[in-house]
């Protein structure tokens, strides 16, 4: 790929005199640098695989270093230290942020196209842009898949460094906390429901846990794909922020056994999609309440990853099991368009400044939140 510098936390932006890290210039979001060509090309691989830990001494994050580390950005609570899938190993201090809104702060060498100033979003996945898949356009296939924020340091920083390639120009209807608090999340869930279910206008889609990011964006989506929505929450209060922004059938499941209500009220015939981030909590209840010829979509297993299927099921109901990850280029497009048009909306919580992300990262592990925490530097 031609345009080569990803995020590169280890460079952070410095204001050469000083050394400190620039100022934040009252910015939603962080400022943006654009790199392009040149050779501090910042892979997109697992730690263990030779990332250095982020340096932040001598830069504008050194105000809060040993906090960040154990900061997740809203939205990404699974990296909270100590309560992340074993799987990621990150080095410490590390700081999270896929989801990015700012102002363009510098172009690297050779980037057309852009100026200081604009106002734009972050595509946060990290492509190699060479592989199969890539070539294909199938970026969340991609051999060398990573996430900013996830798999390098990201966006909860003043600073952040990103291909050019991956920025969104936000029109200026667009605030920084909307677009920030949209991504990730709206382009995950219109994957799953627009490309991988291929979720029809009059079909009835369940969606798990309705306080979850993916799982609050894609009640907006399934409503305007046209789709009849279920929601289950364990607190009647989530149900109700659901219901405002469009569930029509409410399900408190620290009351209710959830399979046999969907099957009830749907007349023992059951839903034509599932989506379900849960895992092994309620994998074998969202198989049991497909209809038939009905399509179970997963983008994640926070409850576990192991889950039970009744093979008899998959098959005499024809059911399909479809996995999703992110989103490609063109998923992203359509689904920013949306937010532009105001068709879609963020979901904000609240909004906290950068210094109290702590407590904003409390919040999130206590769950009680309904939708982003949005972090401003
Ligand atoms: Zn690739």
């Amino acid at each position: 790929m031609a345009e080569s510098p990803v995020v590169s936390p280890r460079q952070p932006l410095l204001d050469e005199a000083t050394g400190e890290g620039k100022p934040g210039q009252g910015l939603v979001g962080i400022g943006i640098e654009i790199g392009a060509g040149g050779g501090d090309r910042l892979e997109a691989r697992p730690p263990e695989q030779g990332l250095s830990p982020p340096h932040v001494e001598g830069t504008g994050h050194q105000q809060h270093p040993p906090a960040r580390a154990a900061q997740p950005f809203p939205g990404q609570p699974r990296l909270v230290a100590g309560g992340g899938p074993p799987h990621l190993q990150l080095p410490l201090p590390f700081w999270t942020g896929s989801d990015v809104a700012g102002e363009v702060t510098e172009l690297g060498p050779g980037v057309a196209g852009w100026r200081l100033g604009e106002r734009v979003a972050v595509n946060p996945n990290l492509t190699c842009g060479e592989c199969e898949y890539c070539l294909q356009g199938d970026d969340s296939l991609c051999v060398n898949f990573g996430i900013l924020g996830e798999h390098v340091p990201g966006g909860l920083a003043d600073y952040v460094k990103v291909r050019a390639g991956s920025l969104i120009r936000l029109p200026d209807h667009v605030s920084f906390e909307d677009a920030a608090a949209f991504i990730l999340v709206n382009m995950t869930a219109w994957r799953m429901l627009v490309t991988q279910a291929r979720l029809r206008a009059a079909e009835d889609v369940l969606i798990l846990g309705v306080g979850g990011g993916v799982a609050s964006a894609a009640v907006q989506i399934a409503k305007l794909c046209g789709a009849r929505v279920w929601v289950t929450s364990s607190s009647d209060q989530k149900l109700e922020r659901a219901k405002a922004i469009g569930a029509d059938e409410l399900i408190n499941y620290s009351r209710e056994d959830w399979p046999k209500v969907v099957w009830e009220r749907t007349g023992r015939r059951g839903v034509d999609v599932v989506l379900d981030s849960v895992g092994a909590q309620t994998w074998k209840g969202s198989l049991r309440c497909l209809a038939r010829g009905g399509r179970l979509v997963t983008c994640g297993a926070t409850s576990g990853p192991i889950g039970e299927t009744d093979i008899r099921l998959v098959f005499w109901k024809q059911i399909r099991i479809i996995g999703s990850t992110m989103a490609n280029r063109r998923e992203v497009r359509e689904v920013m368009a949306q937010l532009f048009r105001g068709a879609l909306r963020s979901v904000v919580d609240r909004v906290f400044p950068l210094r109290e992300a702590a407590q904003a990262q409390a919040l999130l592990a206590e769950g009680k939140q309904f939708g982003k925490l949005v972090l401003i530097p």
